[in-house]
This record gives C-alpha cells, structure tokens and sequence, in this order.
C-alpha cells in the first residue's frame, strides 16, 4: 500500500515521526546485537521544525543516528598468582591468575595451581573471591585452572569460558556449579571484555581482551601459539590499537633471534607497551625489557595496572 507523501497534516507528521523512530531504534538495535543502545526520544523530536515546516515535510529528513562513543571504563589489573616474585607478603608459585577489574565488573583470567594459594593472596591483597563475575580460563593446563575447586568453594558461581579441548572432568566440575561457555570463536563477554577466540597451535590457547581509554589490553596465559600470534588474533577479534600485551609468553628456552622476533612482530602490529611474566623465560624477559626499555612494565605477583 502506498503512502501519500503530502500535504500531511501536523498530527499525521509527529505520528509518523514516532513509529519510525520505533522503527528504526528495533532495526538498529537488532544490528548491533552485542550492544544495547538506547536512542533518546529527543533526538527523534522535530523541536526546530516550524508548523509550516512541519505541514510540507516529507520522509526525507531521517538520517541514521551515530550513538555517542560509549565511555570506557577504568581497567585495573592486578596478578594474583605468579611464579615471577613481586609482593614480597604474598605466595609466589608457578602459575598465572590475573583479577581483572572494569568498571563495577570483576572477571577472573585463570586461576593458578593450588586453590589454597590463590585465594590467601587474594585475601592478604583485599581482593574479594566471591565478587568475580567471569571466569575465564586462557588454556587447559593445571597451573592455570587448578585453583578452581577452591574458588568455586566460595560460593561463587561466575559463567566460566572454556575451550573444546578441556578436560571433560573439568567440564563437568564447571557445568555442576555454574553456567559453562565452549569458546569457538571471538566474542564480547561483557561491555568491553573480549575473548579472542581460540587460536590454534599445539595447544589451543584463548586471550583475554580489554577495551580500554589507552586502546586494548590483551592478556595471555601461556601463549602457546605464540605470543606474536595471541595478538594479531585478538587485534582481528576486536579492532584497535594495542595498548599492553601482558602474562605469560612461553619463551623459555627460545633463542634470541626467536625473542627477537616476536619482538619485531609487536612492533609491527604496534604494540605499544609490554608485560611479560610467568613462563616467559628470564632471558627472554630480559630481552624484551631490553627492546622495551620504559614501555616495559614489571607484572611479577601481587604487581597492579591501572588504566583510568
Ligand atoms: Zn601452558
Ligand atoms: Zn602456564
């Protein structure tokens, strides 16, 4: 059935003006899946528009709305589990936890070997176990999901992210407790905090991504695949510049020129600031810190990064 476009009347305009911008907040919204938006009713409101205005206009007028840039939230890093010593009042052991704070929000990215371990440090750091709402786990090695029996003990019961390959007992120890998410490609887990997805390699490893005012964070448990690797996917899942890349690298015992290469590559893809710790290697620590210099920053245990 065909409209007829004029003369309308003034009352038949602001109708048309209201079901068309339902219309176009639901279309729009849909679109934008991984984000609510929400449109307010002024911007839809023909304030300006003169009644003479008003009696001649035609459809014309209605132009897509740019949402403003969502505000970012501050980010504030701090390792909870680390064999690289820092804090000297807390419990250095091999493995990796980062307690990960955006906004009002508290996503956990692994959880160390020993539970016991774990959750004294993070009392002894003032850091709240049963306020984590994701769990998220960078690969299934133990020192990096074996202090989840003792987390989850807590009472705790954030949806936890996993990759195909876990083992299906720690599937299952999951799945009885809480919500379990099989990663199989990138995606948004909350406002700002993404997954990379799984990248391939001997072994399967996930990042942790965060959007933040200084560009992205991305973090790394082992980097099995690579750390060069974890990057350029996490770039490709969430676009951005790279801000910091911090955790483990999987280095130890690489040589220098393949240090050197990883290196080259951050650069390439130019990442700005560099955080290495856990299975990194000393050496390799070294040389990064070396090529770094004052964009190094040191994440042993208990260390604390903030991006207001
Ligand atoms: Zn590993
Ligand atoms: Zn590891």
């Amino acid at each position: 059935m065909k409209k007829e476009a004029s003369p309308v009347s003034g009352s038949g305009v602001l109708r048309w003006w209201l079901l068309l911008s339902i219309v176009l907040a639901a279309t729009t919204a849909c679109a934008r899946s991984m984000r609510s938006i929400s449109f307010p009713l002024d911007l839809f409101r023909p304030e300006n528009t003169s009644a003479e205005e008003l009696s001649t206009s035609t459809l014309e007028p209605f132009q897509p709305v740019t949402p403003e840039e969502p505000v970012m939230k501050p980010v504030r890093i701090t390792v909870v589990y680390n064999n690289i010593a820092g804090n000297p009042d807390l419990e250095t052991d091999w493995g990796f936890s980062a307690y990960i704070e955006t906004g009002d929000e508290v996503i956990l990215f692994d959880t160390g070997t020993n539970g016991e371990i774990l959750l004294r440090n993070m009392e002894k750091l003032g850091l709240d176990p049963t306020s984590v709402d994701y769990l998220v786990f960078s690969h299934l090695h133990n020192d990096h999901i074996g202090g989840t029996a003792a987390l989850l003990s807590t009472g705790v019961q954030p949806p936890a992210y996993v990759l195909d390959n876990f083992p299906q007992g720690f599937q299952q120890l999951l799945a009885a407790i809480t919500e379990v998410v099989v990663v199989d490609s990138p995606l948004e887990i909350t406002d700002g905090v993404y997954t990379s997805g799984p990248v391939t390699g001997e072994i399967t490893e996930q990042a942790l991504v965060l959007e933040t005012s200084q560009g992205l964070v991305v973090v790394t448990g082992c980097a099995h695949p690579g750390a060069n690797r974890m990057v350029a996917q996490a770039k490709e899942a969430v676009a951005g510049e790279v801000y910091l890349v911090m955790g483990g690298f999987h280095l130890g015992g690489a040589s220098a020129t393949t240090v050197e290469g990883i290196i080259a590559d951050f650069r390439d893809m130019g990442v700005q600031n560099a955080a290495p710790s856990h299975c990194t290697g000393e050496a390799a620590m070294l040389q990064i810190q070396e090529a770094y210099g004052e964009h190094y920053l040191s994440s042993g245990l208990g260390a604390v990064i903030e991006i207001p």
